[in-house]
């Protein structure tokens, strides 16, 4: 690895990010009652390259996800030898499930039976399951993914009864203009959602939501893998 001043720089400042973002997490975990440890931080790296990954690697993080294949496929090569989690955020897309059955981990927002068949089918038999949220579009926005809060039942059992998936839990993105009390209404219809399935015998240990503007919010209600990009690497350009 190259270390310059401009690595050092970096791995800096990514770490001081990181030491605040833990300690605004663990405020809220306070609030809530609730363990730090039971939150995972996931670095959302989409727009930033092989070198700020690897400064946050350096910092302790080790679970990256990524929104478009063909940005993410690099950077999964480079970081090989690291051997970080990759969690898929994006929309997947039928013609790119193979690629994610093959590359990642983690395949977040999932809404439609067909992408599920496909990601189950093409995932290699040498792999684990594969990781995967069913992205729930909790505030009915029209432009956003996810299935009706109504149609998740119906989802989570097709997918459960898929060999080569492992069904993990929820997944939702809230509007960037809501108000506190707003962002945990959303956030506990997912929560509520997750105690549903459990109660019908889903295993399912995994809320993926709350990102930079929201996560204190997504942590009171029951959080475990928050999103987190610009809080740790700065905007996006
Ligand atoms: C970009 C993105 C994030 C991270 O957003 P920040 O506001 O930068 O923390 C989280 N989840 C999804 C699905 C995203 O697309």
């Amino acid at each position: 690895m190259l270390s310059g001043p401009q690595n050092s720089s970096l791995d800096a400042q990514v770490g001081e990010n990181l030491r605040r973002l833990r300690l605004r997490i663990a405020s809220a975990a306070a609030l809530a009652g609730r363990d730090a440890a039971s939150i995972t931080v996931l670095a959302v790296s989409k727009g930033h390259g092989a070198e700020t990954l690897r400064a946050a690697l350096a910092a302790g993080l080790t679970a990256f996800g990524e929104n478009y294949v063909d940005e993410a496929l690099p950077k999964i090569q480079a970081l090989r030898e690291a051997r970080p989690v990759w969690h898929f955020i994006g929309r997947p897309q039928a013609n790119k499930t193979r690629t994610l059955a093959e590359q990642f981990d983690w395949v977040h927002g999932v809404d439609r039976p067909r992408i599920a068949e496909r990601l189950s089918a093409q995932r290699p038999f040498h792999a684990p399951p594969l990781n995967l949220c069913v992205q729930v579009n909790v505030a009915g926005e029209a432009t956003k993914g996810g299935v009706t809060p109504e149609q998740a039942p119906e989802l989570l059992d097709a997918i459960a009864a898929l060999p080569r998936l492992k069904l993990r839990g929820l997944m939702c993105m809230l509007p960037f203009d809501l108000s506190e009390p707003e962002q945990r209404a959303g956030f506990a219809r997912l929560r509520a959602l997750l105690e549903a399935a459990q109660a019908r015998g889903h295993a399912l240990d995994t809320l993926s939501m709350g990102m930079s503007d929201d996560f204190e919010a997504a942590i009171r209600e029951g959080a475990t893998l928050l999103r987190i990009g610009s809080a740790l690497f700065g905007a996006r350009g």
